[in-house]
């Protein structure tokens, strides 16, 4: 999921913003705007410009503030898009309202949910909303207080942008699973989960929020406090620069592009082409520029083999497996004339499921490639995402289900090579114990419930 906020007169910014967040998800889209009267949210399923399809709206006019949401399905089910859309808007009492837009996912709410009395289908992000506006009720607590009493018993991955009405929160969990950035546009305070969306409405990028950092910002200007919870080891998502964030954000201080061009460029030294090799074929979009950095360093030609179709959601983000493979033959096409009688090296960023990749191999051959030597920039998937990232259950992973040596077979490929985790997170930079390697590698940053899921343990 993406969540923005915008605290002052530049509030219709927030469209602009949730667009430029759309790779995040585009299961549906909602604001929640401020005004006098009251917390006015609307959400829908869809893209952004389906359910905000005219910029000038006054309903994005007019407030003192606003936060935004686009969502794709991690907790809470399968349930209808328009009801599971965020911002949720929730009374405290009779005095209070509260708008939430929340991106990660909690471990540990099946006890809060027994305390609350609320339905097991109820999403992590409005058991958060009870907790919130049950202290607020009960103890007469303001927001900010509530933040602060609730969250550090709160497990998981959130990274929250927040409304009283009055104010706008921004709230990063202290293992800072999720990204989340403030930004300034004259007297507004913007808040988003990608720098990308700061950039796109021409704001000046002013830094990521901390670890476990509550972020205040009100017409006198912004106020930061921290929440209390001693110990907490930062595990910032790995695949936020592998795959998910946008190549032209800045995560943890560092590129995205770069991390992807340096991952390609080491893929090209641990696992170079063979010999035979014509071409280098990026999987599009997201593995570009781990394409464009393995092929030059391993000295071959770049090729647009693959074509990706505008107008087609993201196959990872899409329903069921048939339905998943059904939207990959829509959403990509091989081009005949830049493989045919070639030898193509295919480089991708992940392997999650591997439906992708087996059509995309499938079609390479069919458009006459004389060979297909996959390579990708990170390691296999082996266990689930318990903060996030929908990759499914161990029993949907591939990685988790095929043996590295015969993953080739399995996806009809000449070759198959991955990056290992120690260069992918050479590539990264910074700390490798800062990040969460958790579906890589099994060290999950929180205790987690891995009965339900099936596993090789390799
Ligand atoms: Fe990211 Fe994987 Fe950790 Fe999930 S388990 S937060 S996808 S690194």
């Amino acid at each position: 999921c993406g969540v923005v906020g915008a605290w002052g007169p530049a509030t219709p910014a927030v469209r602009t913003m949730l667009i430029a967040l759309q790779h995040r998800g585009q299961q549906s889209a909602g604001i929640a705007i401020c005004r006098n009267s009251g917390i006015d949210c609307r959400t829908g399923s869809g893209r952004v410009t389906d359910v905000f399809p005219n910029p000038e709206a006054r309903a994005l006019q007019g407030g003192a503030g606003a936060i935004g949401h686009v969502r794709y399905a991690t907790s809470g089910g399968e349930g209808p898009d328009d009801e599971l859309a965020q911002p949720i808007v929730m009374q405290a009492g009779t005095n209070s309202t509260l708008a939430l837009a929340h991106n990660g996912t909690l471990v540990n709410t099946d006890e809060a949910r027994a305390g609350l009395g609320i339905s097991t289908d109820a999403t992590d992000t409005a058991v958060l909303g009870r907790l919130l506006t049950a202290v607020m009720e009960n103890a007469g607590m303001t927001l900010s207080q509530a933040l602060h009493e609730v969250l550090p018993q709160v497990t998981g991955a959130y990274s929250l942008v927040l409304t009283d009405g009055r104010r706008m929160y921004g709230v990063r969990d202290p293992q800072a699973f999720r990204p989340l950035c403030l930004g300034q546009l004259e007297d507004t305070w913007l808040l988003a989960s990608e720098s990308a969306a700061i950039a796109a409405v021409g704001a000046t990028f002013v830094r990521e929020l901390e670890p476990g950092e509550v972020l205040e910002a009100d017409a006198d200007g912004i106020h930061s406090s921290r929440l209390d919870v001693p110990g907490a080891r930062r595990a910032s998502c790995l695949f936020e620069h592998v795959y998910f964030a946008r190549a032209d954000s800045r995560i943890g201080g560092r590129s995205v592009y770069e991390a992807r061009y340096a991952a390609g460029r080491e893929l090209a030294a641990y696992a170079p082409p063979p010999p035979s090799s014509d071409v280098v074929v990026a999987v599009p979009d997201t593995a570009r520029v781990a394409a464009d950095g393995y092929a030059w360093h391993a000295g071959l030609p770049a090729v647009q083999g693959l074509l990706r179709h505008e107008g087609v959601g993201r196959s990872f983000i899409t329903g069921d497996p048939a339905g998943r493979e059904a939207a990959v033959r829509q959403k990509l096409s091989a081009v005949p004339a830049a493989v045919a009688g070639r030898e193509v090296v295919l480089v991708d960023d992940s392997l999650v499921r591997g439906t992708t990749m087996t059509a995309v191999v499938a079609m390479l051959r069919t458009a006459g490639a004389r060979g297909v030597h996959l390579r990708i920039a990170s390691p296999p998937h082996r266990w689930p995402c318990f903060y996030g990232i929908d990759t499914g259950r161990g029993d949907a992973l591939l990685g988790a289900q095929v043996p590295l040596d015969r993953l080739a077979g399995h996806l009809g490929c000449d070759s198959a090579e991955f990056l290992p985790l120690e260069s992918l997170l050479n590539a990264v930079g910074g700390d490798p114990d800062t990040y969460c390697t958790a579906c890589l590698d099994g060290r999950f940053p929180t205790a987690v419930d891995l009965r339900d899921g099936a596993f090789l343990q390799q």
